[in-house]
């Protein structure tokens, strides 16, 4: 399988979502059972590859960027745009988009991906963690990159 870049249009690592994650190891059923949804249509390879997650699949910041013809927000000379901005403020782990194109905007790509994947590990076993994981599921350290959990509605 050819690796797809894990940075999402919006500037999400989409290699810190539990859905990636669990798609990526076979075991969809912990990312339903997490987020309370029937398996079918949750596996996801990342918002950059032809298999993407239902709630993503069909999303107005993939579009806006790609109809413009940039690989990612990071290349629009509008960003942030007043729809980033609101996007920003929806979940944790959307709040820190803007630095993250920004970062990415800096430092490119790959560069940014691999810190990334550094900075969603976890610094005592090396199992990767994803956004809402504030102590390890494998070893049971603090993960010290994971956000409380929002509110579930
Ligand atoms: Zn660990």
């Amino acid at each position: 399988m050819t690796q797809q870049r894990l940075d999402a249009f919006c500037g999400l690592y989409c290699g810190a979502c539990l859905i990636y994650q669990c798609t990526q190891n076979g075991d969809l059923a912990q990312a339903a059972a997490a987020f309370g949804r029937p398996e079918e249509g949750l596996a996801c390879d990342g918002c950059r590859s032809s298999r993407v997650t239902l709630a993503c699949g069909d999303c107005w910041y993939r579009d806006c960027p790609t109809g413009k013809g940039y690989s990612s927000c990071a290349d629009c000379p509008e960003m942030p745009c007043a729809a980033l901005r609101d996007l920003r403020t929806r979940r944790p782990h959307l709040a820190e988009l803007v630095d993250n194109l920004q970062a990415l905007r800096a430092d490119g790509s790959a560069r940014w991906c691999a810190d990334q994947a550094k900075r969603w590990t976890c610094p005592s076993c090396g199992k990767p963690t994803w956004w809402y994981e504030t102590t390890c599921s494998k070893c049971g350290a603090v993960t010290p990159t994971g956000f409380p959990p929002p509110e579930r509605h």
